[in-house]
């Protein structure tokens, strides 16, 4: 079972503080200590997902996990948004995007090897949650940040297996992780939210944050320096897209229970 608290216990020595919303709510207010490290599934999804906080919070790493190419010709969704048949020209033409975009947010990319769904006939046959856990593990061992934070894990395979993987990793772990919600999916339907809610391990608590919003601008502006992907990810959803344009942000800190 899992636990989706609506807010928690604010921890000794944690950043979050309590402020409260026009209802009288009180929700704690999303101020992780940095250096902050953003773990993104694809080239594009930390902006689409954090944009307002990456623009809020410069200097933060954004480690692209399934940013690689097998060294073939391929026929998939890389090649058709970007028109490159071969796959390593498709993937640079998508790192040369996250580069210019995070530049625009003052962050620092970082590209791991890893392979999306796209290129799934290219993976070892190997458990690939284990291989992405283990490479994320190496990062962070190296990169040492105080807050981490990963994807909640909505709708698509490599969001749910990188999830997966960062939940694994959190349990216990010396950084602080906190779970974003995936944008645009998040918009999809809100039962989502309960239902992956559902499949965190039951000593794994998450604390809610308040809405994080901000300048719409600055989130199109990001995106739009994805030129590949702006058109075909919002004719995959108008409303979603837009809504995502606008703010929703949404974050909780992954807690274990004792
Ligand atoms: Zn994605």
């Amino acid at each position: 079972m899992i636990t989706v608290a609506k807010w928690g216990p604010i921890q000794s020595g944690d950043q979050g503080r309590r402020c409260f919303n026009g209802n009288g709510e009180s929700l704690l207010k999303l101020e992780p200590l940095e250096p902050v490290l953003v773990l993104s599934s694809h080239l594009d999804d930390a902006v689409l997902s954090c944009g307002h906080f990456l623009y809020a919070n410069p200097l933060t790493t954004v480690v692209t996990v399934l940013a690689g190419a097998p060294d073939t010709n391929h026929e998939g969704y890389n090649s058709k948004t970007t028109g490159k048949p071969y796959a390593p020209d498709a993937i640079s033409v998508r790192r040369d995007e996250d580069r210019q975009a995070l530049d625009y947010l003052s962050a620092t990319p970082v590209w791991l090897d890893l392979l999306d769904a796209d290129y799934a006939a290219y993976r070892p046959s190997t458990n690939y949650v284990e291989v992405i856990q283990g490479e994320i593990a190496r990062v962070l061992n190296k990169a040492r940040p105080k807050s981490v934070f990963a994807p909640l894990g909505l709708i698509h395979a490599d969001h749910l297996a990188v999830s997966e993987a960062c939940i694994g990793l959190a349990v216990n772990s010396p950084f602080t992780w906190y779970l974003y919600m995936d944008l645009p999916y998040g918009f999809a339907d809100r039962r989502l939210l309960l239902r992956r809610g559902a499949t965190v391990p039951q000593h794994v608590q998450l604390v809610e944050f308040n809405l994080y919003g901000g300048e719409p601008g600055i989130k199109r502006r990001a995106m739009s320096l994805y030129a590949s992907q702006y058109a075909p990810t919002r004719q995959s959803s108008p409303k979603g897209f837009d809504a995502t344009m606008r703010g929703g942000e949404r974050y909780w800190r992954v807690e274990t229970l004792r």
